[in-house]
């Protein structure tokens, strides 16, 4: 390998794949990127081979030998037993935030938000994307959802100091949290605080029904916007899709110490072998590849070119009208349409620069240690029965180191004072509180938990109650 050349890995995926990889590798060869590719084979075909996570165990030397992975889509096996390649390298890889840049192209690619030009910053490896899932009864099934202050830091630091270094003016924060006050609060919470010491970005937040609403609507007036996973994986979808094409826009995948570069489409199967698909998703994505590298020459040069291209009317079949185009090209013509315009730069849509050195990838606060003290106990029993019956059943078996303080269906408070159309399924959270002027620790808890066996209460899982510094670690129950 040339010492001057930077080692990436390269993968071509599956369906319309290997047609996009293929056109984006003619262009990097043709503006001479000092790059110096591996292969790695990722998708059906290593699926078929019997590994469930869609990569053979030897492709992550290479990964992580490079540090840097361009991959094109892959087509995900239906059925179980197959583990989401996506999903497994961002997690294994520390890929943390997931910055989704979505641009109109108006006049020249239908839209109908000409000056929409929006990033996402999406959160990438926590929320309910851990996959933690459990039946608990027969009526009830539940999905954890884990939002951690180090994962949030990093995702919202990294999502102001890209809207610095990209001169972008405002960041927007959207989560849930009237409802969930503890996760999409400490989100909310740490955006507030971090967004302090960020006085040159304007900042705000929206609940993100309302803030997805207003998205789809008025695009234009959002700038950066950071989200926790599963919204962030939601909104960014809307964006794409209201923005003209699917097969437009790039994405990165950035962590510490790796980065993956993707368009945000599928394999397109419905298209795949006929040379008709659009290679700009992964173009651009290898754009903002050669930037991550530092190639910013090169960076520039093919992204200019690729703007006159689509300035010029050269546009592939999706991106295709008799109004706006001149020329229905294939994908290797377009590649081509690209190349010839190397050292071009568009005369209408903005000119592209790229100076700025690598972003680094932000530090996070050392955590603060707190004081945590358990203060009683959720324990979450099975069965049909009243409310009251179990209250009753719970207050004979529990002896004296705890009170039944509520008991709670699907959140609602049922006992003491439930309301009698409340539907309850099998699945009930017991409150108990530890007994004022004792103390309480695991010892506890496991003779409680002894006890209730013994009164032959079918208990499916617990939850401690803590205060940290003396703050509640816990949500109240609804209507308590
Ligand atoms: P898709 O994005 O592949 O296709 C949706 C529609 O958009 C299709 O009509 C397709 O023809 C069109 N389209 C997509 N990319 C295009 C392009 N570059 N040029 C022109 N038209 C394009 O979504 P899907 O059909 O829901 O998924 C197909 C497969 O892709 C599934 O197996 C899915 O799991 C997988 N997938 C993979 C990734 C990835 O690897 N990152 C992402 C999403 C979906």
């Amino acid at each position: 390998m040339n010492p001057t050349q930077q080692p990436i890995a390269f993968a071509r995926g599956d369906g319309i794949g290997p047609e996009i990889m293929e056109a984006t590798l003619l262009i990097l060869d043709a503006v001479k990127a000092p790059l110096a590719y591996r292969e790695v084979e990722v998708g059906e075909a290593v699926y078929r081979c019997g590994h469930s996570a869609g990569i053979a165990p030897e492709s992550w030397k290479a990964l992580r030998e490079t540090g840097v992975l361009l991959k094109a889509p892959i087509t995900t096996p239906q059925g179980g037993g197959v583990k989401s390649l996506n999903v497994t390298l961002r997690k294994s890889l520390g890929l943390f935030a997931n910055v989704r840049p979505v641009v109109a192209y108006h006049p020249f690619i239908d839209t109908r938000h000409p000056n929409m030009d929006v990033v996402i910053v999406r959160e990438n490896e926590e929320d309910v994307y851990a996959g933690i899932e459990h039946r608990q009864t027969e009526d009830v099934v539940q999905c954890l959802k884990l939002i951690s202050r180090p994962g949030s830091e990093r995702l919202i630091r990294y999502a102001f100091e890209y809207a610095r270094h990209c001169e972008r003016h405002k960041v927007t924060c959207m989560t849930k949290d009237n409802i969930m006050k503890m996760t999409d609060g400490l989100f909310h919470r740490l955006f507030d605080e971090i967004g302090q010491e960020y006085p040159d970005i304007e900042k705000n937040h929206l609940i993100v029904d309302i803030g997805m609403a207003r998205i789809a609507d008025t695009p234009d007036l959002f700038d950066v916007v950071v989200l926790p996973n599963l919204y962030g994986d939601i909104v960014s979808d809307i964006v794409a899709e209201i923005c003209g094409s699917v097969g437009l826009a790039p994405s990165a995948n950035i962590g510490a110490h790796f980065s993956m570069f993707e368009a945000i489409h599928g394999s397109a199967p419905d298209i795949a072998g006929q040379q008709i698909a659009n290679p700009s998703g992964l173009l651009l994505s290898a754009v903002t590849m050669l930037a991550h590298l530092g190639l910013n020459r090169e960076a520039e040069t093919v992204h200019n070119a690729w703007l006159k291209t689509i300035e010029d009317g050269q546009h592939t079949a999706d991106l295709y009208t008799e109004a706006r185009s001149k020329a229905r090209l294939g994908t290797r013509a377009f590649a081509e349409a690209v190349i010839e315009r190397l050292g071009e730069t568009p005369a209408r849509l903005p000119v592209q620069h790229y100076t700025g050195a690598r972003m680094e990838i932000p530090d996070i606060a050392p955590p603060k240690p707190a004081t945590k003290k358990l203060v009683g106990i959720d324990v979450f029993a099975a069965g049909r029965m009243a409310a009251e019956a179990l209250a009753g059943q719970l207050q004979s078996a529990c002896g004296d180191a705890v009170t039944l303080a509520m008991i709670t269906n699907r959140g609602v408070k049922v006992w003491p004072d439930g309301l009698p159309e409340t539907f309850c399924t099998d699945h009930w959270r017991c409150r108990f509180m530890a007994t004022e002027g004792r103390s309480f620790g695991h010892a506890d808890v496991a003779d409680l938990l002894q006890r209730l066996a013994q009164a032959n209460i079918d208990f499916i899982k617990t939850e401690h109650l803590y205060t940290f510094d003396g703050e509640p670690g816990y949500s109240m129950g609804q209507g308590q």
